[in-house]
């Protein structure tokens, strides 16, 4: 997955998640960005991407050494991911995903628990936020 920064014409910055760099230019060909705040739809990459890491470009190798193919992430692997690569806010995950977005907290990736009205407040505030099918802890096997 890459994020990319984006902006729309009126200058509202918000972040997008694609599965690469074509994927972005697909979905923007096809008219299917939008600007979460005002609904424009002339949404332009900004040119700095905060590339996932856990991803190496597997490409380049040899290919005797048999990298597993990473290319199609699973939802699971996805999941997991996010569990590695964020912070657990747990309840406070509202309250701090609209701080990070109106640059009150630095920018990072955070994980935790929201209602489903809470989630979509945060995108009706344009809040960058993807609910994932995480069970709570209590329920981890
Ligand atoms: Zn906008």
């Amino acid at each position: 997955m890459i994020v990319f920064e984006l902006i729309c014409s009126r200058r509202h910055r918000f972040e997008g998640w694609f599965a690469s760099g074509d994927d972005f230019d697909r979905q923007k060909g096809r008219g299917l960005l939008s600007c979460p705040v005002c609904g424009g739809g002339s949404v332009d990459k900004l040119p700095t991407a905060r590339i996932q890491k856990s991803q190496p470009a597997e490409r380049a190798k040899p290919k005797r050494q048999r990298a597993p193919a990473r290319q199609e992430m699973t939802v699971g692997a996805f999941i997991d991911h996010v569990l590695l690569n964020s912070e657990d806010v747990g309840k406070a995950f509202p309250d701090e995903a609209r701080r990070i977005h109106r640059r009150l907290a630095p920018a990072r990736a955070i994980r935790g628990t929201a209602t489903r009205e809470e989630t979509a407040e945060l995108l009706d505030e344009g809040v960058p936020v993807l609910p994932l099918p995480i069970p709570p802890r209590g329920e981890w096997h």
